[in-house]
């Protein structure tokens, strides 16, 4: 099927992070609200330690999954187009892939609350970052949005989709609505999940393993 396709995309969840140990923001359990800009000012070192721990420790530390660097592989031989993440860990773009709507924004676009300098995610490498220039809180954009779509995103992910004649979606729940009917679906989850019924092909396993048996093949 992807080797037939011209115009293939991919939709990533949080099920492609999850081996690098990064968790799903759906379903976070933390001892503080990490999407509450109000919980990053009143006591930043927490809120940094808290996100150091949950998020950026596993990005640098674990880095993109074997998942993320096939994407990029199969982006640059021309096997896909593009990718849709509803993931903010920036880790399809660490991996190398070029054409990425991260329609919940990511940890590449980080805003100092007083000046609005926007840095990108080595910033984040700081115990508590602040703005060198004037001492201001740097706020990382999935945060100030309070996880809201980004707009400009959300509007190339749907452009991409008029286009799509394949679609494989890998550890997703989300832009379920956005998929045309009319194309095929692959969906590669580890549990059943709401793309089975939609999914011409659905593959029920990790996409570490998926794609490490795929990748001689293709
Ligand atoms: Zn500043």
């Amino acid at each position: 099927m992807l080797k037939r396709a011209n115009n293939a995309y991919v939709i990533t969840g949080a099920g492609i992070s999850t081996s690098a140990d990064i968790p799903d923001l759906e379903h976070l359990s933390s001892s503080i609200d990490i999407s509450s800009e109000t919980a990053l000012k009143n006591d930043p070192q927490q809120y940094y330690a808290e996100f150091h721990k949950l998020f950026i420790d596993p990005v640098f530390e674990n880095g993109p999954t074997d998942s993320h660097r096939f994407l990029a592989k199969l982006e640059e031989d021309d096997l896909i187009k593009g990718i849709v993440t509803t993931n903010i860990d920036f880790l399809h773009e660490l991996a190398g892939s070029k054409n990425v709507a991260d329609i919940w924004s990511n940890l590449n676009r980080n805003h100092y609350l007083k000046c609005g300098r926007i840095f990108p995610i080595e910033t984040l490498k700081s115990a508590v970052p602040t703005c060198p220039i004037c001492g201001g809180l740097l706020i990382p954009d999935p945060v100030y949005r309070h996880i809201g779509i980004d707009e400009n995103a959300y509007l190339r992910a749907n452009q991409w989709m008029k286009q799509a004649d394949l679609v494989i979606t890998i550890g997703s729940n989300g832009y379920y609505d956005n998929i045309p009917n009319d194309i095929n679906v692959i969906n590669i989850n580890p549990k059943r999940n709401h793309f089975d019924q939609r999914a011409q092909l659905t593959i029920h396993s990790k996409s570490d393993l998926v794609f490490d048996q795929i990748y001689d093949y293709l």
